[in-house]
């Protein structure tokens, strides 16, 4: 395990008794655990408050990296204007203390992690989903930007998640640090120029809030697809690339978004859609309203026991998700089959899943069979599907697509699933077999 040890300090103290287990006490007030991540500036460690037992996150900032220490007064002095900013979706600082060397941030733990570990675990998120954390991002974002703090270094790692599920922005005070020290950062193999807006690579005034636009897009990019749009191992070609906007739309992302994507990569800052305006378009908008509803949903999805989990363990709504290979899911419904594809939705109740596939079938010309509230059959020339709505849990839906009554083979069907995949993928939380 490792241990922020700083001999220099008596801040640390380390017992005699514990320092076989490693353990150590911070100030006489936290007790150190694991190491949680790794900057590259500092360390993350999970940490217990001595005196109600909560769990607490410690950043340890190395001094040392820090070259310029006439900045600190100043770091710590942005960092304590920090701690004063209260919002549900920026991680909250409760404690700034210094020593000679190192610098300790005792923040709010997320213990949901990084939202890049859900985005890999999930390959890419469905646009609602995307949305969802978008919309947290950005209403967090804009509560800092009126009061004229710009964060500076958005990226998925300082994207965290709570444990209900909940977006949690971090570094927030560390937009202080020197920018001599930011873009050395941004030059070596730590640190990736991939969310930095271009005016903020090698010049010195822009406009913090522009360029947390900016990265937002690269962000609600990412998410979406499951890759960076500006991506290259080569620095010069990486910049000419964002210099020349030349990046490109995978085929799934739906023309809203890439619009709302186009106007925040707009390498001009002065062009560049501001936060506020964002708040406006009717796609950041969309089921604004639904949201306190979703996220209830979310929240339950985050308790949830999974009940069909093979050793019966614990798991959480990515967790769940993530199942889709792994488990097979075919027993859920009564009829076994060849060919079938299913996702789960979050969408609640049932019916209102059940409506929008009747909605997709007449709209791609399918005779429509609404069978019972939650089973729709779908008929086009020869070929029959039957979509069947499962609630696994509550506010958890299972969906599956399969072959029905009719003689048209796999081939056919195949065919058909292609555009019918296209027209549900707004309902879909997560794909549990090939239907990716
Ligand atoms: P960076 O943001 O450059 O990745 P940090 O030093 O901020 O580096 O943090 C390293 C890692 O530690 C983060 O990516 C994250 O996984 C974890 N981490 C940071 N802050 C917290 C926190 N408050 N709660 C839980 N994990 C955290
Ligand atoms: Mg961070």
């Amino acid at each position: 395990m490792e241990f922020p040890a700083d001999s220099s300090t008596a801040i640390i103290t380390r017992t005699s008794s514990s320092s076989s287990n490693n353990s150590g006490i911070l100030l006489g007030k936290y007790r150190l655990g694991r190491l949680l991540g790794r900057g590259s500036f500092a360390k993350v460690y999970i940490a217990q408050s001595l005196s109600d037992g909560s769990d607490l996150a410690v950043k340890v900032i190395d001094k040392t990296k820090i070259l310029n220490t006439t900045m600190e007064p100043r770091v710590l002095n942005e960092v304590s204007v920090m701690r004063r900013l209260r919002h549900p979706n920026i991680i909250r600082i409760h404690e700034v203390m210094a020593t000679k060397s190192k610098i300790y941030l005792v923040m709010e733990y997320a213990r949901g992690g990084e939202l890049l570990s859900q985005i890999s675990r999930r390959k890419r998120f469905t646009e609602p989903v995307a949305r969802f954390y978008f919309q947290q991002l950005v209403s967090a974002l804009h509560f800092c930007h009126r009061i004229g703090v710009a964060h500076r270094d958005l990226k998925p790692q300082n994207l965290l998640l709570d444990e209900q599920g909940n977006l949690k922005i971090s570094d927030f005070g560390l937009s202080a640090l020197p920018e001599q020290l930011k873009d050395g950062l941004l030059h070596t193999a730590c640190g990736t120029p991939a969310y930095t807006a271009p005016e903020v690579v090698g010049r010195k005034g822009y406009d913090g809030a522009k360029a947390d636009a900016w990265s937002c897009g690269v962000i609600l990019f990412a998410s979406l697809a499951g890759f960076l749009p500006f991506d290259d191992s080569n620095l010069a070609v990486m910049y000419r690339k964002i210099h020349r906007r030349e990046f490109q739309f995978p085929s799934w992302f739906s023309k809203p978004v890439r619009w709302v994507i186009s106007r925040l990569l707009d390498p001009n800052p002065t062009n560049r859609i501001s936060i506020e305006a964002l708040m406006e378009v009717g796609w950041f908008k969309k089921s604004l309203q639904e949201k306190d509803q979703n996220q209830h949903q979310i929240r339950t999805l985050f308790d949830l026991q999974l009940t069909m989990s093979p050793d019966k363990r614990s798991m959480n709504a990515f967790d769940i998700i993530s199942l889709s290979s792994g488990l097979d899911l075919s027993g859920l419904f009564e009829a076994k089959t060849k060919w079938a594809k299913r996702f789960t939705s979050i969408i609640a109740p049932a019916d209102r899943i059940a409506d929008r596939v009747s909605e997709v079938g007449k709209k791609l010309g399918y005779t429509v069979e609404r069978r019972k509230k939650s089973v729709i059959g779908l008929g086009k020339e020869r070929m029959g599907l039957l979509i069947e709505v499962l609630e696994v849990q509550p506010s958890l839906f299972m969906v599956q697509v399969r072959v029905g009554d009719g003689e048209g083979g796999v081939d056919l069907v195949e065919l058909q699933w292609r555009e019918l995949k296209v027209e549900l993928e707004d309902m879909v939380l997560a794909w549990h077999n090939d239907g990716v």
